[in-house]
């Protein structure tokens, strides 16, 4: 089990070791290194489910958690269904905590996103920042979806990370270096279901008001927030957001949902 603190030379060794190596390899040192102190966090979007599925091909027991903002669209809970006939993982769900969407709820309105960057921010802190505080707790590491080519935020996205916003614990990103195409490639080879919204034109799912399908020749992620111009575009999960300060670290878990199903691929 890894007991050694990371420094930036030896992320650096790490980068170039995992430099030219697939998902597996990274996914596989990750688990041996960090055994129940490592966690996937999974959003059901398309490179989290390429992840799943690598995982489970890898049967190995792994944490899997998710953040439940109280605002995806059923599409996503669709999709959570299949996976629970699909593979046998436990998935850790975190909710944002009752008290702090009452509080937010009652000062700025249900829909305080469309208002302001600072109250979509606000938004997003109390619905996904703080719950991801809370489901890191204790861990070493934790393995995301990241890719380079997703936005101009996660462009310089490394395979693993020093994570600077969370206590200085390691990032996976196994897919840093995949492209969109190379996604939906192996999602299409190893039939592997996917949110049912990208067949209407949705390229990257969040939760439900600040999602929209994209139009041809937009950026991947044009369709969140889509009323915003800044392209640094981001929630606080992967990049600070720009005005809130963090305020605690309030959430709900909600309970594992056991997943149990078939055999997989
Ligand atoms: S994506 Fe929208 S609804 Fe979801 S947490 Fe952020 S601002 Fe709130």
């Amino acid at each position: 089990m890894q007991t050694e603190s990371f420094t930036a030379s030896r992320v650096d060794e790490l980068n170039s070791l995992f430099l030219n190596s697939g998902p597996e390899k990274l996914l596989k040192w990750g688990l041996d290194a960090f055994g129940d102190r490592i966690a996937l966090c999974s959003a059901f979007g398309p490179e989290g489910m390429v992840l799943l599925h690598f995982l489970f091909r890898m049967k190995r027991r792994v944490r899997i958690f998710t953040l439940d903002t109280g605002r995806l669209p059923p599409e996503t809970h669709d999709l959570i269904e299949k996976v629970n006939n699909l593979y046998s993982f436990e998935i850790e769900v975190y909710s944002p905590d009752p008290a702090d969407v009452r509080e937010m709820v009652k000062t700025h309105g249900i829909n305080l996103f469309y208002r302001s960057v600072e109250q979509r921010e606000l938004c997003c802190e109390v619905r996904k920042v703080r719950p991801l505080l809370c489901a890191l707790k204790g861990l070493s590491a934790w393995i995301t979806g990241l890719r380079r080519s997703q936005t101009i935020t996660r462009s310089a996205a490394r395979k693993i990370e020093i994570d600077d916003l969370h206590s200085n614990i390691l990032k996976l990103n196994p897919l840093a270096d995949w492209s969109e195409q190379e996604v939906w490639d192996y999602i299409q080879k190893h039939s592997i279901p996917y949110n049912a919204l990208h067949d209407r034109g949705y390229r990257s799912i969040g939760c439900a008001p600040c999602t929209r399908a994209t139009n041809p020749g937009e950026d991947i992620r044009a369709g969140r927030w889509w009323w915003e111009k800044d392209q640094k575009k981001e929630c606080g999960l992967h990049a600070s957001p720009s005005s809130v300060a963090k305020n605690g670290t309030n959430c709900e878990r909600i309970g594992a949902e056991k997943l149990v199903g078939a055999s997989g691929r």
